[in-house]
C-alpha cells in the first residue's frame, strides 16, 4: 500500500512515496523546484539510490505533480508501474487555524476550511491548496488527507495562546498563538514513551525541535500545553535565519532607521536574522561549530546565545508543567549537535538532570538516552520523521476499516 506524501510550497513540491503495507519503507523521494519561473527542475531518487535530475519549465503545480508521477512511473528510475499503485495522498498543511485538532481526510468542507486559513498562512496554505486540487484533477479517485503543523497545539489553554493585545484583535483576526512543528513534537514524544515503556498520557515532556526552524513544546498528559512558535513561526527560539523572541520596539526602531516597508521587515526578521545574522558566517550549525573551534569569537557568541535560549525555554516549561519527566532533542541540530546539547545541559542539575556529557559526544542521528541511569529527569535524542507521520495518519484515516 503506497502513500504519496506531498509538501507543496509556493515554488516547490517535496515528495516521498512510502510503502505502508508492513513496516514502512521509503521507495522514492524528491523535489520539484522553481515552479512558475522560466526554468524549473525535478530531482528524484529511488530506493536503489538512483538519482534522476531534469531541467524543464514547471509553470504550475499540476505540471509539477505530473512530473513527480512520471518520475515514479519511469522504467529507468521509477518505483511503480501504474498510478493505481498509489493508494492515498497525504499533504503537509502548514495552518489549520482553530478548525483542526487532528489530521483529516480531505472533503470539500475540509478544503474550504483550509482555504479560510489562507490569511493566517498566506505563503503556505494557497500552495497546499494548489497541490490538493492538482491531485483531484490527476488522480480523482485517490483519497487525500491533510496533516497540520498546528493541530497538535490546539490543546493549548487560552492562557498560553493569547497575546496581551486588545481582545478584539483575537475576535476580529483570530490573532493568537498557534505553534508549528506539531507533527514532529508529538511523534518524538510518543516514540520516546514507546522506547521507555511509559504512558504518554501520564508524563510531562519537553520536546526541543531544533532544525533550521526551531521550536520547543511543553507536553503534559499527552497534550501540548505551550509551544514557542506563535502566530507565525518567527516567535520563540533563535533560528537559522529568524530572530525568535524580539522586543517589538526593536523592530519598529529598525524599520524607522532603515526605512523598511512591512514586506521588507517581514523578510528581514525571517531571512536575515537568527544564527546567520548574528554570526555573519552562516545559518548552518556545522559551519559555526568549526569556526568556533578555530577560535572565532562571533561563532562562539552565536552558539552560546542559541543554547541560552533553549535552556531558558526548558526552565520556563518545567515551571509551566510543575516539573518535567523527559526532555527530547530532535531536528537536525537536536539529533546531531553534541556541542549545542552540551551547552544546553550544563548546570541543569537544579532541575534533576544528570546529563551524560561523555556519552553525548558520540551520539548523532540516533534514538538514545543522554542522561545517566540515576537521572530523575531523562534526556533523550530522538530522530524525527514528519513524512512518516503524514503517511501513518493517512493510512489510519483512509483505511481505518480495512486495518481494524
Ligand atoms: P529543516 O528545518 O530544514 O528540516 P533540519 O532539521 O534538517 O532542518 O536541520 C538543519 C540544521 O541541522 C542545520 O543547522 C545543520 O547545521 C544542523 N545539522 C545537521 N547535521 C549536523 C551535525 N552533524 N552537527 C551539527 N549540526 C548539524
Amino acid at each position: 500500500m503506497n502513500v504519496l506524501v506531498l509538501n507543496c510550497g509556493s515554488s516547490s513540491i517535496k515528495y516521498q512515496l512510502l510503502d505502508m503495507g508492513g513496516e514502512p519503507v521509503l521507495k522514492a523521494k524528491g523535489i520539484v523546484e522553481r515552479i512558475g519561473l522560466p526554468s524549473g527542475m525535478i530531482c528524484h531518487k529511488n530506493d536503489k539510490d538512483q538519482a534522476y535530475d531534469l531541467e524543464t519549465p514547471v509553470p504550475n503545480h499540476t505540471v509539477g505533480i505530473n512530473l513527480v508521477l512520471d518520475a515514479l512511473l519511469s522504467k529507468e528510475h521509477g518505483v511503480i508501474s501504474s498510478l493505481d499503485e498509489i493508494s492515498a495522498v497525504g499533504h503537509r498543511v502548514a495552518h489549520g487555524g482553530e478548525y483542526f485538532t487532528k489530521s483529516v481526510k480531505l472533503t470539500e468542507d475540509a478544503i474550504n476550511k483550509i482555504e479560510s486559513c489562507v490569511d493566517l498562512a498566506p505563503l503556505h496554505n494557497p500552495a497546499h491548496l494548489l497541490g490538493i486540487r492538482a491531485i483531484q484533477n490527476i488522480l480523482p479517485k485517490v483519497p487525500q488527507t491533510a496533516v497540520f503543523d498546528t493541530s497538535f497545539h490546539q490543546s493549548m489553554p487560552a492562557s498560553s495562546y493569547m497575546y496581551a493585545l486588545p481582545y478584539k484583535m483575537y475576535e476580529t483576526y483570530k490573532l493568537r498563538r498557534y505553534g508549528f512543528h506539531g507533527t514532529s513534537h508529538k511523534f518524538v514524544a510518543q516514540k520516546a514513551c514507546d522506547i521507555l515503556a511509559w504512558n504518554f498520557n501520564e508524563k510531562k515532556i519537553i520536546t526541543c525541535h531544533l532544525g533550521n526552524g526551531a521550536s520547543i513544546t511543553a507536553i503534559k498528559n499527552g497534550e501540548s500545553v505551550d509551544t514557542s512558535m506563535g502566530f507565525t513561526p518567527v516567535e520563540g527560539l533563535m533560528m537559522g535565519t529568524r530572530t525568535g523572541d524580539l522586543d517589538l520596539g526593536a523592530l519598529l526602531f529598525i524599520m524607522e532607521k532603515e526605512n523598511l516597508s512591512v514586506s521588507q521587515a517581514n523578510s528581514f526578521i525571517n531571512k536575515q536574522c537568527g544564527v546567520n545574522g548574528v554570526s555573519e558566517i552562516s545559518s548552518d550549525m556545522r559551519d559555526l561549530q568549526s569556526e568556533s573551534e578555530k577560535g572565532n569569537e562571533r561563532a562562539k557568541l552565536t552558539l552560546d546565545m542559541y543554547a541560552h535560549r533553549v535552556k531558558k525555554y526548558i526552565g520556563s516549561y518545567a515551571a509551566v508543567m510543575n516539573g518535567v519527566d523527559l526532555i527530547i532533542m530532535t531536528g537536525g541540530i537536536g539529533e546531531n549537535s553534541c556541542h549545542i546539547r552540551d551547552l544546553v545541559f550544563r548546570d541543569m542539575d537544579y532541575l534533576g538532570i544528570d546529563f551524560d556529557f561523555n556519552k553525548n559526544d558520540g551520539i548523532r542521528g540516533k534514538d538514545e538516552m543522554l542522561s545517566k541511569e540515576a537521572s530523575k529527569v531523562k534526556v533523550m535524542s530522538i530522530t524525527t520523521n514528519e513524512e512518516l507521520v503524514i503517511a501513518m495518519d493517512t493510512v489510519s484515516l483512509v483505511f481505518e476499516k480495512q486495518l481494524s
